[in-house]
């Protein structure tokens, strides 16, 4: 009825990791056609870089923010903007954080440089607060626009009970669109924040995974424990236990769901003290 553009397709297509079996797509552009996909169950799909999705897909729709919510615009606004702190126009939720890191670094933007290298899109980043020890999405958030079924509403950090990584939105308020706040600074200082961030990305491997598979369990490193247990290289079907860095899973091509789970099952058994996954899981 709104004109949304919807497709059955598979949702490896939208994951990191490249695993994940068919879902109806919702590709809303407007505030009407977003209204419409959420009147029945839905997810809110970002940039999949958190996700391990079922080799037979999910039942509710997806739901994946498209044109206007996935642009963005960078310009002052005059009336919040002071020489101390440039308040941006809308950022778009569906942006691809990664290209918007790069640009702000251009134009010597800072306060969101330490989130450099998370493959996820502003309003997936945004809903569980990622962040690196370099930096989180909070330290450069101004204002926000959160929509769920009962409609929309703007609301600033200070509303939400936000801290490490996570903002205090409940599942499936979609955040659709951010307004940013930034210290004018110069490209080269920025970049020069951005290195020790990117430094520290160099042990993890480069091929399609979702990021790290669990929580440090009381301070100790996953990685260590897995590693300690022996599994490094380990394959399931097309997914192993990447040999730089066990507390990552990657696909070598091909990978299903059921072997993701296969290795996470694996190293739970194998390693000693109980682990919490990092990953979230669809369905
Ligand atoms: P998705 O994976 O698509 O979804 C994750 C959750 O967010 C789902 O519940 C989804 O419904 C919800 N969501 C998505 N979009 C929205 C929206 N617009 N509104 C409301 N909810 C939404 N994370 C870190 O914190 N720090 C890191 O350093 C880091 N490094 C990573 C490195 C790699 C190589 C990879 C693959 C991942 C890494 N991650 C890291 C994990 C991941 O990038 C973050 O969890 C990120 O916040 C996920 O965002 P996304 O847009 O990809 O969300």
């Amino acid at each position: 009825r709104t004109g949304a553009r919807v497709e059955r397709l598979p949702l490896a297509r939208f994951t990191t990791l490249g695993v994940g079996g068919e879902a109806e797509v919702w590709f809303v552009e407007t505030h009407a056609q977003l209204a419409e996909a959420m009147e029945v169950p839905y997810r809110i799909l970002g940039g999949g870089s958190n996700l391990v999705v079922a080799d037979e897909g999910v039942p509710e729709r997806v739901v994946r923010l498209s044109g206007p919510f996935a642009e963005r615009d960078l310009s002052p606004d005059p009336l919040l903007s002071t020489p101390e702190q440039l308040v941006t126009g809308w950022v778009g939720g569906g942006v691809p954080l990664p290209g918007l890191i790069r640009t702000l670094q251009k134009l010597g933007l800072s306060n969101l440089e330490g989130t450099v290298g998370i493959p996820a899109q502003v309003g997936g980043a945004v809903w569980m607060n990622a962040g690196t020890r370099y930096g989180e999405m909070f330290d450069g958030l101004h204002t926000l626009e959160i929509v769920t079924p009962q409609g929309a509403r703007q609301v600033t950090p200070d509303d939400l009970g936000w801290g490490y990584r996570q903002s205090g939105i409940p599942r499936g308020h979609i955040v659709t669109r951010v307004r940013l706040k930034l210290r004018p600074s110069t490209p080269e200082a920025v970049l020069e924040k951005m290195s020790a961030a990117d430094q520290a990305r160099k042990g993890q491997p480069k091929m399609k995974t979702p990021g790290c598979a669990f929580k440090n369990p009381g301070g100790v490193s996953a990685g260590r424990l897995i590693d300690e247990a022996g599994l490094k290289g380990t394959r399931i079907g097309q997914a192993m236990i990447a040999p730089e860095h066990a507390n990552f899973i990657v696909n070598l091509g091909g990978a299903s769901a059921a072997d993701v789970h296969g290795l996470l099952a694996l190293i739970r058994e194998r390693v000693g003290v109980p682990l919490e996954l990092e990953y979230e899981l669809w369905p």
